[in-house]
């Protein structure tokens, strides 16, 4: 399936990783070819002020 192609926009995209608690986007990261599986990493939060699974968005 590949109803969605997407065009050769810009070198490098960047996606944000947003707290999966909060919601809030306290990272940004380069965005990888793979899009199969999505980014989830543990970092810190400072508005939860804990370590949370940070989620990539969009
Ligand atoms: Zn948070």
């Amino acid at each position: 399936m590949n109803k969605n192609k997407v065009g050769f926009q810009m070198a490098q995209k960047k996606v944000a990783l947003a707290c999966s608690v909060c919601g809030s986007r306290n990272y940004t990261v380069p965005k990888k070819t793979d899009r199969a599986t999505r980014l989830e990493v543990k970092k810190y939060c400072k508005y939860c002020d804990q370590h949370t699974i940070h989620r990539e968005t969009m």
